[in-house]
Order: structure tokens, then sequence, then C-alpha cells
């Protein structure tokens, strides 16, 4: 029989994931000799054997590669014959293997569930049970190559029969990094709220009586400490909320498993496939009728976040009688989550009554991710665990596109690298607003430009002058720097993980975005690509009185747009009966001098001023609350809508809602429900959005349209838009794995930097 050689190369994530055991146990089975080895960040095999086993070691390759592989590429090319005797295992040396993937922390597989609950097994209830197809990763990784030493496993010297599994290439736990049984690895440890180390037979059944008991308790996850509290104890959540200093932001809920979750949400079928996937994020769910947990969870709000076990340490807490707890990050107000442990001892003893702590480190800090499904798709909210630091490809970028950091925005901060045409957007930063956030984001470039082996060239900021990440980026040491406006990068993000590069409209809504013109933007129809863009058309502008205290309380926004079309507010009308006159006369007094009040073109304060004009929402507790709670009333068994309009302004159209205004107070004074004013008011909005689009289209012949910002989190606007954009002909794009808010903008920047170096090559 003929015998031939081949020579293969595989691409994607195939380094860290089990790749070349499987390959290497293909290749037996096959009696296929040669043998498999890492270089660079791919895999490559030289196979020997007859043509036929061959072809059918390469078409298994894909279907049957291990659960956490990701193949992008096989590439085969004709060797020359060798005679090997056997199949082996090549070892790699560490300057072959800079740039590898790191994968992402991975929920624990069915093998390692099983193995823990079984009496028979050596790692039964073993807390940190785990093996190549699951556990830590990237919050464990303190350099590369991802190898033992360059985890924070690091200090664990393993045992005979862990290095034994680690060394087999048969064995699932082959070069298992975070390996580790009873004898060898890290231990769980009950620290009380004065910091003292309880004793304890069994930590884990001694915290689970605590949680019944109501307890609060600081359990350290894989990327941080969560605040932990029995979901069905309204008693409980409430002291957590007074002790948190937390009004009414929404806490998310840890199900036992899915029977659990569904008792309280309505789970759709792609709903349940992201609660139940190994990167196991919190899903935001619709709450049932029958809502049955305390409101207090995520009170006036219709959905609940949702997540499933993903570590042994939770499945053991759930092993009893608990169904669903409160799992929320363990961090105060604005501060980051910790994830130290003498740093999470002293910073919640006063929220925690007890620290479910273990000596095995977290190296970066990773909230969890939230995310949701719009269209039988991911919408995501927040990306971190479980998610990073997995690339976003642009196909549309050149492989040789220079490394550029892209340092994002303020709020919601994640910032992106690049590594050729692969972007990685970091974990979710936080709001840099203090010192220890904008730490967190400094030490984290770092480590990502570590992991990634780059050296950036270039770096892209947003426009405002003030944001902390735009400080960071003119302060380096660096020619080249380019700064993008706030809602170009927003549009940019969305065209780049859509892999979109021709010009199209770009439709971004959100709260707040430094514009070219100085004022603030956020109402914004575009024209343009990467390149460039045009403003064609945006909400008109009006004052925000008290700036950025027109955020927080938004009654002044329904004040100012009182104002502005001759409203009169008095005592004993219906119009923002929440507000004190006193304070009224003074914002009126600000607004008539233009003390204090910068302009906006921003579709958030908008939403913002109709809620507290409705009487929905006049202060608000965390970002975006009041759109949320307006969209939560709206009846969408009601069709109707308001008038507005647009005028045109030399190159540009302006949207008027004067008269959306007063549309609104005509409906008030009727004695209209909330709800029916809340859906005449989103379909206004998507009014607005189809108008301006055909608008643009029948000036510029433009047919694609992109919505993105933060307002396009709002499913009852999205889906509105969508809907009568597409009834209208235009081929729609929104994000999908990539944060619609600003935690998204961060790509945004570095594709508008990649194309414009492009360019200037
Ligand atoms: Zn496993
Ligand atoms: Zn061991
Ligand atoms: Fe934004």
């Amino acid at each position: 029989m003929k015998k031939s050689n081949k020579e293969i190369k595989i691409t994607g994530i195939v380094q860290g994931v089990g790749f070349r055991p499987f390959i290497y146990t293909l290749a037996k089975s096959l009696y296929l000799n040669g043998w498999v080895n890492n270089c660079g960040s791919a895999v490559v095999i030289e196979v020997e054997g007859s043509e036929e086993s061959i072809s059918t070691f390469i078409e298994r390759i894909k279907p049957e590669a291990p659960p956490l592989a990701h193949i992008k590429s096989i590439d085969v090319a004709l060797g020359t014959f060798k005679g090997y005797s056997d199949f082996t295992i090549e070892k790699s040396s560490a300057s072959q293997n800079r740039n590898v993937y790191i994968s992402p922390d991975v929920s624990i597989c069915s093998d390692c569930q099983r193995e823990l609950f079984n009496m028979g097994d050596r790692r039964y209830l073993y807390p940190f049970i785990n093996c190549t197809n699951c556990g830590p990763r990237f919050t464990i990784v303190t350099g590369v190559p991802y190898d033992r030493v360059n985890t924070t496993m690091n200090k664990f010297y393993m045992c005979d029969k862990c290095a034994k599994e680690y060394g087999n290439p048969m064995d699932r736990r082959y070069h298992a990094q975070p390996i580790s049984c009873y004898e060898c690895g890290p231990k769980l440890e009950v620290v009380g709220s004065d910091g003292v180390k309880v004793d304890v037979d069994d930590p884990i059944k001694y915290i689970v009586e605590m949680l019944l008991d109501g307890k609060i308790v600081a359990v350290k996850g894989l990327g941080g400490y969560h605040l932990v509290c029995d979901a069905e104890n309204e008693q409980a959540v409430l002291v957590l909320r007074k002790r948190k200093i937390r009004d009414d932001k929404p806490f998310a809920i840890m199900a036992r498993d899915y029977e659990s979750a569904i008792r309280y949400c309505h789970i759709s079928l792609e709903e349940r496939k992201l609660l139940e996937s190994e990167k196991k994020p919190i899903v935001l769910l619709k709450k049932r009728e029958d809502y049955m947990l305390p409101e207090q969870i995520a009170p006036y709000n219709p959905y609940l976040g949702v997540m499933l076990p993903y570590t042994p340490i939770h499945l053991l807490l759930f092993n009893d009688r608990l169904n669903a707890l409160v799992m929320t990050s363990g961090n105060r107000s604005s501060e980051p989550i910790y994830y130290k442990d003498d740093e999470a001892i002293e910073n919640l003893c006063d929220i925690a009554d007890y620290f479910l702590t273990n000596d095995r480190d977290i190296f970066i800090r990773t909230d969890d991710s939230v995310t949701r499904v719009f269209r039988e798709k991911e919408y995501i909210i927040r990306r971190s665990r479980g998610y990073v630091p997995m690339p976003v490809t642009c196909e549309i970028f050149k492989l040789d596109t220079p490394s550029i950091l892209a340092c994002g925005g303020e709020l919601k901060n994640a910032f992106c690298l690049n590594r050729g045409n692969e972007f990685y957007l970091s974990h979710h930063i936080g709001d840099l607003e203090n010192a220890e956030t904008l730490n967190s984001f400094e030490e984290g470039i770092e480590h990502f430009k570590k992991l990634l082996d780059i050296d950036c060239k270039v770096v892209a900021y947003d426009l405002h002058p003030e944001y902390l990440s735009t400080k960071y980026a003119l302060s380096m040491d660096l020619q080249n720097k380019i700064a993008v406006q706030h809602h170009h990068a927003h549009i940019a993000s969305c065209m780049a993980e859509n892999n979109l590069n021709e010009d199209i409209i770009g439709v971004a809504f959100d709260g707040t975005g430094y514009g070219e013109d100085g004022h603030i933007w956020g109402g914004e129809f575009f024209t343009g690509s990467y390149g460039g863009f045009k403003r064609v058309g945006h909400l008109e502008y009006v004052k925000m009185p008290g700036g950025e205290m027109a955020i927080k309380e938004p009654w002044r926004m329904a004040l100012s747009y009182l104002h502005k079309i001759g409203e009169t507010v008095s005592e004993g009308n219906v119009l923002l009966a929440c507000v004190d006159q006193g304070k009224a006369a003074a914002i009126i007094q600000l607004l008539e001098k233009n003390i204090n009040s910068p302009l906006a073109s921003s579709m958030g304060r908008l939403f913002d001023a109709v809620s507290a004009l409705l009487g929905i929402r006049s202060r608000i507790n965390y970002e975006g609350q009041a759109a949320i709670e307006l969209e939560r009333v709206v009846d969408s068994s009601y069709t109707g809508c308001y008038d507005y309009t647009l005028t045109q302004e030399n190159e540009s159209f302006n949207i008027c809602v004067d008269e959306t205004i007063r549309g609104i107070i005509a409906d008030m004074k009727k004695g209209i429900g909330v709800g029916i004013i809340a859906s005449k008011f989103h379909e206004t909005i998507t009014n607005i959005i189809v108008d301006s689009c055909n608008a643009i289209r029948s000036r510029t012949g433009l047919n694609k349209v992109a919505l993105a910002g933060g307002v396009f989190q709002n499913i009852t606007l999205l889906e509105g838009s969508v809907k009568s954009l597409e009834g209208n002909g235009f081929k729609v794009y929104v994000h999908c794995n990539v944060p619609s808010n600003d935690g998204g903008i961060a790509l945004g920047q570095a594709a508008i930097a990649a194309a414009k170096i492009n360019k200037t090559k």
C-alpha cells in the first residue's frame, strides 16, 4: 500500500485546550505515525500513513475537536515521506509559544461535575476540581506561555497522582494547568467579619447553614468576591441592600439549575443556551407573572439577571437546600470588585457576616458578564468573565495592522488592543471615576500587552478632554495619537463587529458623548465609515440645567423641555407633581439666565425627561434607571404616536420634539394612562429613526443602517426600530457580542484608528 506524508497546520484556539492529546489519540486510532506540536499560535502536525486514513484523520479534526477549541483554518500540504515508527507529542519550547491565545475562564464541565459528586472519586466534593476542558484560565494567568509556572497555581506543588495525570496525554487532565486535589491543592477557609479564621470541619456545610439563617457571605469566585445571600429570604435581601447602600439597582441571582430558574422567569431556547453555555453569563430574563422572589432583588424591573453555578464551589453550595442565591459584585458603590483576600476582608467586613475564601489567588479581577437575547441572537451588555480574552476578528482589516491601544470611554470602561485583525476587547473595568478603577485600567493594559506580547504603536482615545482614559492616552510616549468622536466610535464598533466596510447610515443614541462642536451629543445620525463621518442629523439641542446634576435628576430635563415649549409648572399642576416649587423656580432661573446649562442633543436625556414628566422616575440611583422604568410601563397592546418635526438646516436636519412633549402633556391632562403615553412615545422615537433614515437614503442612496449606543439597550425601541426599518427595505445591523453601550466603544476607536493608519500607508 502506498504511504504518504502530509503536513497540517491548524490555527485558532488550539492551545491549552487539550488539542495535542486529541490529535495524538485520533492519529493513534487510525494507525498514523508522525508528530504534533505547538508552533506560534498554531498547532502543526506531520502524519504518515495511507492516503485514505490521512483524509479520514483530517475530516474528523473539526467535528471531534475538544469542546474549548475554536478552529479557524486547517491547511494541508504534501510532505516527503520519512518513515516515522510512532506518533508523538513533541515538547514545545517557550520561544515558540509566544503568540498563544489565552482561554477565557470556563465553567465546570460535565465530567468534572460527575466526579465531584461521585463518592468513589478521589476528588469527591473537592471544591477546586477542574480539567483541560474547564476551570479558571484568564483570571489566574500571570504571563505567557500558558503554563503552570505562569499561573497563580505556581505556589502549589503537584502531588504524585496529579503529576501523573498532568503528564499523561491520554488523561483528561493532561497539561490542565490548575490541576489539583485534596492532597496538593488550594483549600477553603471560613473567615468571620472580624477577619479571624473560623475553625470548622466542613466550610461548605457551615456556610450553607449561615445562608439559610439569613446571613450575608462574601464568597471568593473566579474573578473576585461576590456578596451572597439566600434569594428566597426577603429579610436577608433587605439587609444586603441596606449594608451595601444600594437603593434599587438590580441584583443578579444564581439559580440552582435550569429547573429552578424557570420557576422565576420565562426562558426561551436561546436564553437557555446562553444560561447553560460554558461562559455562564448573567442572562437578563423576563420575570414570570407569578414571580415569587422578593421584589427588592430587582425592584421596578421587568427583568431579572440570572446565572447558573459555574464553579465547583457554587455547585457544592447548592447541593443542599438552597434554590437561589443573590450574587452581587463584592464592591462598594462605584469601586471595582474586590479580588484580593485582605482587601476584600478589610472593605467588606461591614457588609458580610462571613467570608468563604481560599488560597488560590486571582491575578486579574473579572466581573460576571451580563447578556440577553434579541431576535434569537445574543445581545451582550457587559462583556467580561467567560468571554475575555476571546478576540473579535475583523476580517476587513489587514493582517499586518499595527497594534493599537484604544482607551475606551469613561463609564463602563473597557479598552481594546489588537494583534493584526484580531481585536482584544478587555474585561469590564468599570466607571473611571476613582483611583482604584484607574489603577485597574492601567494594570489591565499592561497585563494585556504582556499576554498578547505586543507593543502599541498607536493610541486611540475619546475626544472628551476630561475623561481619565483620554488623559492616560495623552500622557503616553507615542507619536501617533488618534482622537475619536464618541458616537463615531459607537457606529464603528457596530460596523467592525458586523465586518462592514463601506459608507452606511449610523444612528447613535446614548446619554452623553463629547461632540465636535463642544456640545453634548447623543441623538445622532451619521453617514460615512471608519475613515470619517458626516453628522447629517441630530436631536435639537436642549439645555441641561445644572450640567451633570441633570443626569442624576431627570426632573431637571423635564423642566427644561417644558420651559422650551413655554409650558409653566405651577402648584396643583399634573406636570412634575413630584418637584418642589422652590427648586423648580431655581432651575428656571438657571435656564433663563443660561447659567451652568450646557446644550445637549442627547436621546438618553429625552427619555429621562419623559420618565420624569410622567412621574415615573425623577431622581436616579443608577445609570439609565429612568429610561428602564419608562420602558417597563409601556402598554404594548396600544399603537399610536406623537408629532415631531424634521427641519433641514444647511447640511443637516434638526429633529424637534416640541410637538411630542405637547402631545404628552395633552394626554396627561386628559388623564390617559402612563402605559399608553409611554407606548406612544416609544413609537414616536421609532418613527423619528425611520423617517430620518428615509430622508438620508433619498439623498445619498445608502441603504444599510447601524444602530448603536446605550439607548438601544431598550428592547422595545430596538425591536420597533429594526422591524420598521426592515419594513422600509433597509438592511439593519446591531451589536451582538460587543456591548452597544460605552463598554463597546474601544473596539470602534481601534477600528477607526486602524482604518486611518492603513489609509496613510
Ligand atoms: Zn472538567
Ligand atoms: Zn494532587
Ligand atoms: Fe456612549
